[in-house]
């Protein structure tokens, strides 16, 4: 629920306009985050402690819920609707290794290929240890992604990158 900036009181809901207790107007003031309620100084655009970008937070912003919630979804697996929503660090880490383990387990076939056509017991081994690992990497962020796809649809993941709520 939004914070009072000015005098770090929890806001009964995220549509009152004016804080309750120090009758100050949403938004204004610069002593508290409005997301976390962590101390903050004039000036400060950025919560140290959670990271929103305090001005924005809480205004509604022109990323779509339902975009985004379906992207997870459907293409979750390359971090899709984290790009889109700004989640950047997360949607990377989930390209990255979903990417980044066809790569090695491609570059690894293609390695055997060359190296023992016929396929010793070794290779096998190794092939099977690999294709599993690939397997459980990519069936682990799908999951990831899916159910994030899902807390965006229903509500539970409702802000932006930016801390903005979702059309
Ligand atoms: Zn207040
Ligand atoms: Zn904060």
């Amino acid at each position: 629920m939004y914070k009072c900036r000015h005098c770090g009181l929890e806001y009964m809901t995220d549509e009152a306009v004016m804080c309750p207790r120090c009758q100050a107007p949403k938004g204004k003031g610069t002593n508290f985050c409005p997301f976390c309620g962590a101390q903050t100084t004039p000036g400060q655009k950025i919560c140290t402690n959670c990271g929103v970008e305090m001005d924005h937070y809480g205004e509604v912003g022109v990323k779509s819920k339902i975009a985004a919630g379906l992207l997870g979804i459907f293409l979750g697996v390359f971090g899709v609707h984290n790009f889109y929503l700004g989640y950047i660090k997360k949607a990377v880490i989930q390209l990255v290794s979903v990417l980044g383990s066809y790569i090695v387990y491609f570059s690894f076939i293609f390695s055997m290929i060359i190296s023992d056509p016929y396929m010793s017991d070794e290779s096998a081994g190794a092939l099977a240890l690999g294709t599993f690992l690939v397997i459980m990497i990519i069936v682990g962020v799908r999951i990831w992604s899916f159910v994030e796809g899902i807390l965006i649809l229903c509500g539970k993941i409702d802000r932006d990158g930016k801390g903005r709520r979702l059309k």
